[in-house]
């Protein structure tokens, strides 16, 4: 068969009868199969293609119930307080039009998402109408209707310290959806805030969010404090930095209850429900057992026979030449750039994570052809787009980028740098790989090999840029009972950060002089085709989350383009990149790897830091 893609339906939309006369056909289920079909098609003729002309609001035909769930299944937001309207005419009682047809929608919707014939974008735009009703009903109503929850209460949080919450916000969405009362405690959420919500709200389930890895510890403290406190509830896990292994090895032991890391904002309702049904103590005490295997490996792994010693890796330091790379920076000392546009890094936009940010899988464009992502992907990609030009023209986000270039010399594992008249300003030590499984070649790399020895000439940079005002706009959204908006322009936000150090790199590289003819493709450029790299704090080159400190000063980024650093040494706004600028055509990005207690102890000593404040700011 040659099928138009472009055509394809959603399986369990296709009416049963035509479905089920095709199929006798293309399976050939019986000999007759052909005439039925045949004859069938005789019944259609004259019938209008479905989503044609007026056809397309044909669904308004139906009965009022089949209506609301049609509203709530397609994320159509245009008809549904009409029909709430009708619908509270006819039931009388607010109540039981959410009860009613309302949650009878979203079951729905739930299910469907939960056996993966739906996408979470459009889950997230099922919930908008969904608030949308229960907005124009709540002047009607004497308390709040979310004290009615048919499946249980979470109390959700990003932890003290960060403050990332895409992915927070679309769990609780996704847990609205699907009946449980969400109580969204937000950002930066100090433990005893979590605590006395968990209390109050006399919780069933509590989630805890976070993105950088200090996170992981501060989640640590939250369960710690729950048992201290003889709570007794099961804690979920999630976040970009969080890990089945982690939760299990480190939180886990902690708490007597049970937390559970759950990697996908698809998976949370079958989590939840597992926790809260008749069978939980079984689902509790498979997890338990499995988490206790993990420890138990980690255990073994403990004596990592892959771990080098730190004085072996020492003298496996790659060969670097530094006479080819002479180039001296158009000028040294902080900069910022003021007058960058929206629509000038639109052309910068790595897309791909965009659509992971969606849980959509694949890579952007073939996210948009592919048979299973595409029609999906197509939609999010037009309100993406649609949201953009809306941002653009509105210049709604506020572009700061703050770059630096200073004279810079290595000594051992670290750069120092100084300014024009070779004052040292700053010191950056940086760690070494030791793990057999990530050096190649007898390499071991860190990042001052790519910096040149006291003696030659030689410069490192530095840039912070931030997207500013994304929350204002979100927070429009959000009165508007519009997450899928709100989401959407976190989303958006982030990507134009990305694009911002992308442009700022490539604009850098040229001022540096070493690329000055560079001409490299939106692809080239995410390929990472340019020569130099521009590494980030907390990321697998340089895990140490101290350096963004040290930044901040020497930058003086507070003061100059506004952006901070959180306790736990996140950024702020959320959509910010920082990082180093290396020039050297044999920088390259690594990992740097597990690391031995003997680096510890000397990264320690050569940066003059305890070791314990050493341990506290490395990424695990
Ligand atoms: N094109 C992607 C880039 C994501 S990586 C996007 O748009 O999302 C985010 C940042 O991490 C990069 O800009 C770079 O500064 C840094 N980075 C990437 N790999 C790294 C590594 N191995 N070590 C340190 N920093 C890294």
């Amino acid at each position: 068969g040659i099928v138009n893609a472009g055509m394809l339906e959603v399986y369990e939309e296709i009416d049963p009868e035509l479905l089920k006369k095709v199929e006798d056909v293309l399976l050939n289920k019986h000999p007759n199969a052909t005439e039925e079909l045949v004859e069938f098609a005789e019944t259609l003729k004259g019938v209008k293609k479905r989503g044609s002309g007026q056809d397309k609001n044909k669904w308004r035909e139906q009965p009022l119930l089949e209506r609301m769930k049609y509203s709530l299944v397609h994320g159509i937001v245009e008809f549904i307080e009409e029909d709430t309207k009708e619908a509270l005419d006819e039931l009388k009682v607010p109540l039981h039009v959410i009860e009613g047809p309302l949650m009878e929608g979203m079951k729905v919707v739930g299910n469907l998402f939960g056996e993966g014939k739906m996408f979470l974008p459009q889950v997230v735009k099922s919930a908008r109408v969904m608030k949308k009703a229960v907005a124009w009903l709540e002047p009607f109503m004497e308390k709040d209707v979310n004290d009615e929850s048919n499946q249980g209460v979470f109390v959700i949080a990003t932890v003290k310290g960060d403050v990332h919450d895409i992915g927070k916000n679309i769990v609780g969405v996704v847990l609205a959806c699907n009946g449980y009362k969400v109580i969204d405690l937000g950002v930066m959420v100090n433990t005893d805030v979590i605590i006395k919500a968990v209390k109050e709200h006399k919780a069933d389930i509590l989630g805890l969010s976070g993105l950088i890895t200090p996170s992981l510890d501060e989640m640590i403290t939250v369960v710690k404090e729950l048992k201290r406190q003889e709570l007794d509830l099961p804690v979920l896990i999630g976040g970009a930095t969080t890990s089945k292994a982690h939760t299990a090895i480190k939180i886990a032991p902690h708490y007597d209850n049970i937390v559970n890391h759950v990697s996908d904002a698809s998976l949370v309702i079958e989590v939840c429900s597992s926790l809260l049904n008749d069978k939980k103590d079984e689902y509790i005490a498979d997890i338990k057992t499995k988490q206790e295997a993990m420890r138990e490996r980690f255990g073994k792994k403990d004596t990592l026979k892959s771990l080098l010693s730190y004085d072996e890796v020492q003298s496996m330091a790659p060969a670097i030449d530094f006479e080819k790379n002479t180039y001296k920076p158009e000028f040294l000392g902080i900069k910022e750039f003021n007058n960058i546009t929206l629509k000038e890094l639109l052309p910068y936009f790595d897309w791909s994570p965009f659509f992971w940010a969606w849980e959509i899988k694949g890579q952007y464009p073939q996210i948009l052809e592919n048979e299973k992502t595409r029609e999906q992907a197509h939609k999010l990609y037009e309100d993406a787009k649609e949201r953009l030009d809306e941002i653009i023209n509105a210049e709604a986000f506020e572009v700061k980028a703050l770059t630096a270039f200073w004279k810079a010399y290595s000594i051992n594992n670290s750069v120092f740098i100084e300014d024009e008249d070779g004052k040292q300003l700053e010191k950056f030590t940086f760690l070494r790989q030791q793990d057999s499984n990530v050096i190649k070649k007898d390499t071991a790399l860190c990042l001052s090999d790519f910096v040149a020895p006291k003696g030659t000439e030689d410069y490192l940079g530095a840039f912070a840029v931030s997207i500013h005002k994304v929350q204002e706009m979100a927070d429009k959204f959000e009165k508007q009972n519009d997450d899928y908006n709100a989401i959407m322009v976190k989303i958006l936000g982030d990507r134009f950060a990305e694009a911002l150090a992308e442009y700022m790199h490539e604009k850098i590289r040229k001022l540096w002089g070493y690329a000055a003819s560079e001409k490299l493709s939106n692809r080239e450029l995410i390929q990472e085709k340019y020569q130099g790299i521009r590494p980030a704090p907390g990321y697998p080159a340089c895990p140490d989350h101290t350096h963004k400190e040290k930044m901040w000063k020497v930058m003086q980024v507070e003061e100059r383009i506004g952006s901070t650093l959180t306790e736990s040494m996140a950024m702020e706004p959320a959509s910010s990149v920082s990082g180093f600028y290396f020039s050297h055509p044999q920088a390259q990005y690594f990992n740097v790897g597990m690391l031995g207690e003997d680096q510890i102890n000397a990264y320690a000593e050569e940066a003059g830091r305890s070791i314990e404040d050493v341990k506290k700011w490395l990424a695990p």
